[in-house]
C-alpha cells in the first residue's frame, strides 16, 4: 500500500467538504478529499439545484394560463419529461466540472473512504495518513419499514424516473415531500401528498403551515393529513397504496420523503471510537471536533441543520479555526430558509408559538392579500406575510411569508433581523412600490389591536 501524508483528509465532496478543502488548501494546508460519487454532493446532484430547476419547469404550466389574462394567446403546450431530464443532466455535469476545478490545489481521490484509525484513511488499495480527518459525508434518505418498501422511490431516484408518473403519491410532510408534490403537480401529474400528522411542515409557523397547505390544495395538490400508509402492493397497472383507514390509492410512482439520516454506513466510525447519536450522527463540539481529537465532522452528517449554507458556514468556521485566525464564528440563530412549494415559503426567526414561549408578550402583524399580478391573471393564489414582534423590546423576532419569491424576499429581511431591527425601524423604512415585499414595512396594526 502507498501512504501519502496530509494535514487534512476530507471524506465527502459535497457542500461542506468541497468548501473546507478549497479554503484549507488556499491557506497552504496539504489537503486530500475522497468522493465516491459525483463531485458537489447532494445539493448539486440530487438536491437544491436540480430541484430548483424542476421547480422553474413546473411554474410554466400556470404561467401559460395566467398569460391569457394579459392578452396573450397561448397555443398548444406540451411538457416533455425526457427533455427536462436531459437538460438538467447536462447542466449538472457542467457544475460537476466547476466543482472539480475548485479543487485544483487539493489531492482528489475517487472512491469510498473508510477510517482505519484516528489518523489513517483507506480508499480502495490506497492508504493515506492525515494529521486531521474531516467527515463530511452528508445524509441519506430514510424510508420506514413498511410492507412494499421495495416499490418506492426517494429523492435520489425521483429526478431520473424513466417515465413521467401521471399519478404520484408523495409520503411525508416536510421540505422534500411538499416541494416535490408542488413540482410534479405543476408538471402535470395528479399528486396526492400523505402526511401522518395534523398539518404538514411541522416546525414552521402554524399560520404559514395552514396557509401553505391551503394554497397547495388550490394549485391542485391533494394534501391529505392524518394519513398513514399500511402497505404498498404492485398491481398490473402500477402500485396500490393501502392506507391505515382502509382506503386504497392507485399510483404510478410512490415517493417517500420521510427524512434523511447521517450517511455513516461502512465509514468505520465505531472502530475508531467516534461518539455518535442513535441515528448515527457524529457528535461534535462547538469547533466540530468529535470525541476522537483528530477527527472532525460538519454538515448533514452531524444532523443539526440540514441546509447547504449551514454546511458551508461550518466549513469556513472550521478551516479558520484549524488553519486561520480562529476568529470566524457561525451562529445557528436566525437561519433563514425557504421551501420551494408553489407558492414558496420564506421564513426567518421565531414562529409565533416559539416567540410566545421565549419572550411572553408578542405583537403579531399579518397581511393576507391577492398579489397585483393575479388581478389580471385569473389565478386565485393569495399571499400571506407575518411579523412576530417582541411587545416589550419592539424587536422583530420572526418574518414569515407564503407567496411568490418568498425566499428571495425573506433573505434581505434576515439581515435586518441579524442587525436586531425593531418594528420602529421597519416602520421607518420606505417601501418599494408596487411590490409584495413592501407589505413587510407597511403593516401598522397588530392583529387583534
Ligand atoms: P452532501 O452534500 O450530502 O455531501 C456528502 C458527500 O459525501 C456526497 O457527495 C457523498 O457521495 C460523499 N460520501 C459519503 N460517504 C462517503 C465515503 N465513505 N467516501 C467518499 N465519499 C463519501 N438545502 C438548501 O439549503 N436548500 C435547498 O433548496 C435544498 N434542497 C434540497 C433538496 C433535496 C431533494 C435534498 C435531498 C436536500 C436539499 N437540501 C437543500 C439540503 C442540502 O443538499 C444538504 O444540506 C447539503 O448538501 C449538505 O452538505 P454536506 O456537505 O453535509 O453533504
Ligand atoms: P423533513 O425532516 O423536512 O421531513 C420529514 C417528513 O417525513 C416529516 O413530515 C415527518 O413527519 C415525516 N416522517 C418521518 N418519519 C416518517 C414515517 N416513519 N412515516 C411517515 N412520515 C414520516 O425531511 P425531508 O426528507 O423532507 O428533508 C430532509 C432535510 O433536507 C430537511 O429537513 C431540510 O433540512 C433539507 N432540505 C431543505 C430544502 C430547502 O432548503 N428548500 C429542500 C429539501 C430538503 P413529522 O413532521 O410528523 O415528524
Amino acid at each position: 500500500m502507498t501512504q501519502q501524508q496530509f494535514d487534512l483528509f476530507i471524506i465527502g465532496g459535497g457542500s461542506g467538504g468541497v468548501r473546507a478543502a478549497r479554503m484549507a488548501a488556499q491557506r497552504g494546508a496539504r489537503v486530500a478529499l475522497a468522493e465516491s460519487a459525483a463531485m458537489g454532493g447532494t445539493c448539486v446532484n440530487l438536491g437544491c439545484i436540480p430541484k430548483k430547476l424542476y421547480s422553474y419547469a413546473a411554474h410554466f404550466s400556470e404561467s401559460f394560463v395566467e398569460a391569457r389574462g394579459f392578452g396573450w394567446t397561448v397555443g398548444d403546450t406540451r411538457f416533455d419529461w425526457q427533455t427536462l431530464k436531459a437538460n438538467r443532466a447536462r447542466e449538472i455535469l457542467r457544475l460537476n466540472g466547476i466543482y472539480e476545478g475548485l479543487l485544483s490545489k487539493v489531492h482528489v481521490v475517487r472512491g469510498r473512504a473508510t477510517l482505519l484509525d484516528a489518523h489513517t484513511v483507506v480508499v480502495g488499495d490506497q492508504q493515506f495518513g492525515a494529521e486531521r480527518i474531516l467527515v463530511a459525508t452528508g445524509g441519506w434518505p430514510q424510508v420506514p419499514q413498511i410492507v412494499g418498501r421495495e416499490h418506492v422511490v426517494t429523492s435520489n431516484e425521483v429526478f431520473d424516473l424513466p417515465v413521467f408518473p401521471a399519478r404520484l403519491v408523495v409520503v411525508g410532510g416536510g421540505y422534500i415531500a411538499s416541494e416535490f408534490a408542488s413540482i410534479f403537480n405543476g408538471l402535470g401529474a395528479h399528486v396526492i401528498q400523505l402526511y401522518r400528522g395534523e398539518q404538514i411542515l411541522r416546525g414552521f409557523d402554524d399560520d404559514i403551515r395552514h396557509f401553505a397547505a391551503g394554497e397547495m390544495r388550490k394549485h391542485g395538490v391533494d394534501v391529505r393529513v392524518n394519513a398513514d400508509v399500511r402497505s404498498i402492493v404492485r398491481t398490473s397497472s402500477g402500485l396500490d397504496v393501502q392506507l391505515a383507514d382502509g382506503q386504497t390509492l392507485a399510483a404510478d410512482t410512490v415517493l417517500y420523503a420521510t427524512g434523511r439520516t447521517p450517511n455513516v454506513h461502512g465509514l468505520g466510525l465505531d472502530r475508531v471510537g467516534v461518539a455518535q447519536r442513535e441515528n448515527g450522527a457524529v457528535v461534535v463540539s462547538d469547533h466540530y471536533q468529535s470525541s476522537v481529537p483528530s477527527i472532525y465532522a460538519i454538515g448533514d452528517v452531524t444532523d443539526r441543520v440540514q441546509l447547504t449554507p449551514v454546511a458551508l458556514g461550518e466549513a469556513m468556521k472550521l478551516v479558520d479555526h484549524l488553519f486561520g485566525s480562529g476568529t470566524r464564528d457561525m451562529s445557528y440563530d436566525g437561519i433563514p430558509t425557504a421551501v420551494f412549494t408553489h407558492p414558496n415559503i420564506g421564513t426567518v426567526g421565531l414562529t409565533e408559538a416559539e416567540a410566545r414561549r421565549s419572550v411572553g408578550a408578542v405583537r403579531i402583524f399579518r397581511s393576507e392579500f391577492r398579489p397585483l399580478k393575479h388581478t389580471l391573471s385569473g389565478s386565485g393564489e393569495r399571499t400571506l406575510m407575518k411579523l412576530v414582534v417582541d411587545a416589550t423590546t419592539d424587536r422583530v423576532l420572526g418574518v414569515h411569508m407564503v407567496g411568490a419569491d418568498a425566499g428571495e424576499i425573506v433573505q434581505g429581511f434576515a439581515v435586518a433581523l441579524k442587525a436586531g431591527a425593531t418594528k420602529a425601524v421597519f416602520d421607518a423604512t420606505i417601501g418599494i412600490h408596487p411590490t409584495a415585499a413592501e407589505e413587510f414595512v407597511t403593516m401598522r396594526e397588530p392583529v387583534g389591536a
